[in-house]
């Protein structure tokens, strides 16, 4: 089959990667895709955020499906446009997004399901925000309903720093993502994600994570996309799981459906569990990068069937064949990010490494120049790898990032800190 692969990230490299550990798969092309990606699979200039572009690609080129990576196409309808011209499609329609687009809404869902999440309040302006921050006391935490690329998120220590928060968002500084507001209960214990294939009504769990936001080692420091991620998550034992998909997932996919909106892709189910009790933090409708990374290292050649399986809405007869692995991927990244960093500076050392189904550098902000491969974001690298236990995986990552020659780049020296 032919397959096209949206998006130019460490998660679509690592997507290109197990849809080719796959013989059904006959021709891959990736848009836009980046230098990593190259090396193994076609790359095709276009504005994947336009549906009818990409349809006509998709028809010009005999694709039998396209699996979207980013939340931006999908949040443009993408997914839609190419569903009514009857292409399979693995990613959810812009109706379904809206439970990574619009929090106010994810949290309506999850009163329709009895779903547990945090208490909250939405509001529509400042004034009433403020006096539910003073009835409810700090830490609280106020975020912009919609989209704003991980920013809009303030957890306030105290009553004023909410207070500040509420009138910053509503001043503009996120823009339309903070016209309105919802302000959450703050919660505490240990946060990881878990992500489930949905095809309308079959939901059906793939794999368990945990990232590392933090730039700096001990989780401290600026918040960014992610410098690093394992799995499974230790702490979403079987027992848990089996919570999080009674209690929360498919409930919450059931009043989707409900509502005329049944969700169909990957569910990327944030939690935060505290004493074996999952509660929700956020869904996302695409997969976590870097989490991405980790479980299509050890999905392997079986992601793509799952994937088909999903799109065609056949997830019932599917089945995950567990591998009783662990892996983990360590961000390397340009020195300054999440801050201004360097572009175009030279990476070495990429042709030397030795890649199998155990380790694989995954591209995430590179491109191909006259001196060689070179840092063209903040995320460069994911050194990818698994192994019988973390530790394993552990050690061949790192060896990875020390056999890469970049001095004007960074890793985290302690991933995983919290399972080792
Ligand atoms: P954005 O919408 O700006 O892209 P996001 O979708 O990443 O942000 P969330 O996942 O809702 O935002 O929150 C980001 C992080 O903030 C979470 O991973 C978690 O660590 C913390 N957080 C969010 N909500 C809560 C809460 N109610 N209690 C405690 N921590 C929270």
């Amino acid at each position: 089959m032919n397959i096209l692969i949206l998006g130019s990230g460490g998660r679509e490299h690592a997507l290109a990667w197990a849809v080719l550990q796959n013989p059904k798969c006959d021709k891959l092309i990736v848009a836009p895709g980046n230098a990593g990606i190259a090396q193994i699979a076609e790359c095709a200039a276009m504005d994947v955020n336009d549906g009818g572009v990409v349809a006509e690609f998709v028809s010009e080129n005999a694709i039998d499906l396209v699996i979207i990576g980013p939340e931006a196409p999908l949040a443009a309808g993408v997914a839609d446009r190419l569903r009514e011209a009857g292409v399979s499609v693995f990613g959810p329609s812009a109706a379904a997004a809206r439970l990574e687009a619009s929090k106010s809404f994810t949290k309506e869902i999850c009163d329709a399901a009895n779903a547990p999440t945090a208490g909250y309040g939405h509001f529509k302006e400042a004034e009433a925000a403020k006096a539910y921050v003073r009835t409810q006391g700090a830490p609280i935490v106020v975020k912009a309903d919609g989209l704003a690329a991980g920013k809009g998120v303030i957890i306030a220590e105290t009553v004023a720093d909410a207070e500040a928060a509420i009138d910053d968002m509503f001043g503009g500084s996120f823009g339309a993502a903070g016209a309105e507001v919802v302000i959450e209960e703050f919660m505490t214990g240990e946060e990881a994600s878990l992500f489930v294939l949905v095809d309308g009504d079959t939901c059906l769990p793939v794999g368990t994570a945990q990232d590392h936001k933090r730039v700096g080692e001990g989780d401290t420091g600026l918040n960014t996309g992610g410098m690093g991620a394992y799995s499974p998550a230790p702490v979403l034992n079987d027992d848990v799981l089996a919570k999080c998909m009674d209690e929360i997932v498919r409930p919450t996919m059931a009043e989707m459906a409900k509502r005329g909106t049944p969700y169909s892709g990957v569910l990327y189910v944030g939690l935060m569990i505290e004493n074996g009790q999952p509660r929700l933090v956020e869904y996302n409708v695409r997969f976590g990068d870097p989490e991405c990374q980790v479980l299509m290292l050890r999905l392997g050649a079986q992601a793509l069937d799952l994937m088909q399986a999903c799109a065609e809405g056949r997830l019932e007869e599917a089945q995950v064949t567990w591998a009783d692995d662990h892996a983990m991927t360590v961000v390397m990244a340009a020195e300054g990010y999440p801050g201004s960093y360097e572009k175009g500076t030279v990476i070495k050392g990429l042709d030397a490494l030795v890649e199998d189904s155990f380790n694989v550098m995954f591209h995430a902000g590179t491109s191909k120049s006259e001196a060689g491969i070179v840092a063209t974001g903040g995320r460069v690298l994911n050194a990818t790898a698994r192994g019988a236990s973390l530790q394993e995986a552990r050690d061949r990552a790192y060896a990875m990032v020390d056999a890469v020659d970049w001095p004007e780049g960074f890793v985290r020296r302690d991933i995983g800190w919290r399972a080792l």
